[in-house]
């Protein structure tokens, strides 16, 4: 589903940010990116949604090589991605509803579908009783859990969250995990970073990655969920 064949970016003539990563991403798995600040994982994750386009190597996301793909494209591509990252900020002013509604709007829902549908990805993360509220009264648990709802609403076929449980007490880090893993559950392939070394140690697929390079990588076969 994603294929990463010896891939390097370069941001600048001394700034490597990812050194030729060969990494396959098949349907339906969940992997942790793990590693110390810097170390490439945000470009890692830019780059599957062509946020950031690879300086060598080929990068294809399902079927498409991003480092051809034209900009007309790219809301094809994005579609299919559910996207957590701190950059796409929810609108303070807007109720969370509406902005769990304006993915689907954008892409040409009815107002009334989008809205059934924003309050069932509202019910998945447990935000039922907030849909009303402006983002700036809910707490940063709230707000993450609305930019998951955000990410899903459009049914993805891939989840990519970079560091979606920093600044996030224990708690809501852990519903925020266990919300993404429903997703995984369900049959959603997802990636996300974390500096969390509670969760890496129960994670059954990690990459580690150091400097823009995989210096680690471990895959345990996962529990089967009925017994
Ligand atoms: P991580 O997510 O693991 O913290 P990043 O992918 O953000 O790592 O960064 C990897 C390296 O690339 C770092 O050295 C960072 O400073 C550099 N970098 C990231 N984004 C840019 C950019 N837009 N321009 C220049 N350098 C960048
Ligand atoms: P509904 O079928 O009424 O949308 P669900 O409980 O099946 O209700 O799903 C609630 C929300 O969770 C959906 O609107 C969608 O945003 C999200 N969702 C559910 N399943 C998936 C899935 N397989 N992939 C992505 N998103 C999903």
């Amino acid at each position: 589903m994603i294929e990463f064949k010896q891939v390097s970016k370069q941001y600048t003539r001394d700034t490597f940010a990812l050194r030729d990563i060969t990494l396959t991403v098949n349907k339906g798995d969940l992997i942790f990116l793990a590693g110390p600040s810097g170390a490439g994982k945000s470009t890692l994750l830019k780059m599957i949604a062509a946020m950031e386009r690879p300086t060598s190597g080929t990068l294809t996301v399902s079927g498409q090589d991003i480092g051809k793909l034209k900009n007309a494209s790219l809301p094809y591509l994005r579609r299919n991605l559910g996207l957590i990252f701190q950059e796409q900020r929810l609108l303070l002013d807007r109720s969370v509803l509406a902005n769990v509604m304006l993915p689907l709007l954008v892409t040409g829902a009815t107002k009334a579908e989008a809205e059934k549908r924003s309050r069932a990805a509202l019910d998945r993360v447990g935000l039922s009783e907030k849909i009303a509220a402006k983002p700036e009264s809910l707490s940063g648990g709230e707000q993450q859990r609305v930019a998951i709802a955000r990410a899903i609403v459009n049914r993805p076929q891939i989840i990519l969250a970079d560091e979606p449980t920093a600044n996030l007490d224990r708690d809501n880090a852990n519903y925020v995990l266990s919300a993404l893993q429903s997703f995984h559950a369900a049959g959603v392939t997802c990636l996300i970073s974390t500096h969390d070394e509670q969760f890496l140690q129960s994670a059954n697929h990690v990459v580690c990655l150091e400097r823009g390079q995989i210096v680690d990588r471990w895959h345990k076969a996962e529990a089967s969920a009925t017994p």
